[in-house]
């Protein structure tokens, strides 16, 4: 068995942050006892707690320990809102690192309400510009100025990787903006899709408003395959889909860039579950799972996923937002005793070979 050490980053945060966390590195630790992956976990901290202690909510020192890593896991942290104050840290590292593409993706799940059976759709988001360029000012007492800006280039990057997701899936394509209305930023981002789309001649696309978008969602939600567009209507059509299947408690993201990715739940640090080891920690477990996939340890990927979704089915370790009163912590010790179950099972099927 080769193995390869991989550097990863992990960053607790704050709220549920660290008991989310915890719960999952239950099962990063169970994998590396089952398949040839090996990981050096370096933490740090971050978030709005750093701000008394060091100034800033992302400590220099754990900005230079990022660097010396491959990708890191996030854990959520609270935004302070004030103006003023500092921006967000995820925003933050997907500047720094030039995270260009934010991969959400909403599937239904068994033990899981959701909206339809079925579902199955990857939402891309621009992830470093638009809205979230956070360029605002007030020109004047009570005028407030925000600068949405869209480039041809950040445009191309990502609509070329939402054609590579969907040309590996179902070949459907979905663009989502409001050109009738934002003619100028909104028709630069359009017509880069439609200029990269000229590669995949084989991908079906489909042009949709973000109004009727967010309708299409709740309609039609099994007829979606990949999505993209840009930051701030990809940040809200996110948010929507992980609802239709099921909830913040099982939704994750990655973000990534061509030579980092970041790797975070899409919830925040829900302050009123705060050391209650009451809230779900697949949305995280699912985070990493995508890690791993972008490590290139898809085996191990495909572990986590199959033994999330063999919990899930049992039914028997349910968390509150799925009905049942599971502690986080039993949801990172069920998901992790899977994956060392389901890998014995499958060694004594290859040791006794067939009659
Ligand atoms: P939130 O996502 O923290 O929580 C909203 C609600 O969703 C919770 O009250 C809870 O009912 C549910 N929920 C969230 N995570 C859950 C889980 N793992 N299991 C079960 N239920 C879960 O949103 P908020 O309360 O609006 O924001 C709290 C703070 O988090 C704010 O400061 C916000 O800026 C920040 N935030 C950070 C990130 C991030 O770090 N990427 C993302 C969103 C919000």
């Amino acid at each position: 068995m080769s193995t390869k050490t991989h550097k990863i980053g992990i960053l607790p945060g704050e709220g549920i942050g660290p008991e989310v966390v915890d719960a999952t590195l239950m099962v990063l630790d169970a994998i590396q006892k089952v398949e040839p992956v090996r990981l050096e976990y370096l933490k740090g901290e971050a978030g709005a707690y750093c701000i008394e202690k060091y100034g800033t909510n992302l400590p220099k020192q754990t900005l230079e320990m990022l660097k010396k890593t491959e990708a890191c896991l996030k854990g959520p942290m609270t935004t302070p809102e004030e103006p003023g104050s500092p921006r967000s840290v995820a925003v933050t590292l997907r500047s720094i690192f030039d995270l260009y593409a934010n991969v959400r993706p909403s599937r239904t799940l068994p033990n899981v309400a959701s909206l339809k059976p079925g579902i199955d759709m990857i939402i891309v988001r621009e992830n470093t510009e638009g809205l979230y360029a956070g360029k605002e000012f007030e020109a004047a007492p009570g005028v407030g100025i925000a600068m949405r800006i869209i480039t041809k280039a950040a445009s191309e990057r990502v609509a070329k990787f939402a054609l590579e997701l969907a040309a590996n899936r179902r070949n459907r394509l979905t663009y989502v903006h409001k050109g009738n209305i934002l003619k100028i930023t909104d028709g630069i981002f359009k017509q880069a899709v439609l200029d990269m789309s000229r590669a995949y001649p084989d991908i079906q696309l489909e042009d949709l408003h973000i109004d009727i978008a967010t309708a299409q969602l709740i309609k039609r939600p099994e007829s979606f395959d990949i999505v993209v567009t840009t930051n701030l209507f990809g940040d809200i059509l996110s948010d929507e889909a992980a609802q239709v299947v099921g909830g913040l408690g099982v939704a994750a993201g990655a973000n990534i860039g061509d030579h980092y990715g970041m790797f975070e739940p899409v919830h925040g640090s829900a302050p009123k579950y705060t050391g209650q080891n009451k809230v779900n920690p697949i949305a995280t477990i699912e985070a990493v799972k995508m890690m791993l996939e972008y490590l290139g340890e898809k085996k191990a990927a495909d572990r986590v996923g199959k033994a999330t979704v063999r919990v899930l089915e049992e039914g028997k370790v349910l968390t509150y937002d799925l009905g049942g009163t599971s502690k986080t912590s039993d949801m990172g010790k069920a998901i992790a005793e899977k994956v060392t179950q389901m890998a014995s099972t499958s060694a004594r099927q290859i040791a006794a070979p067939a009659d």
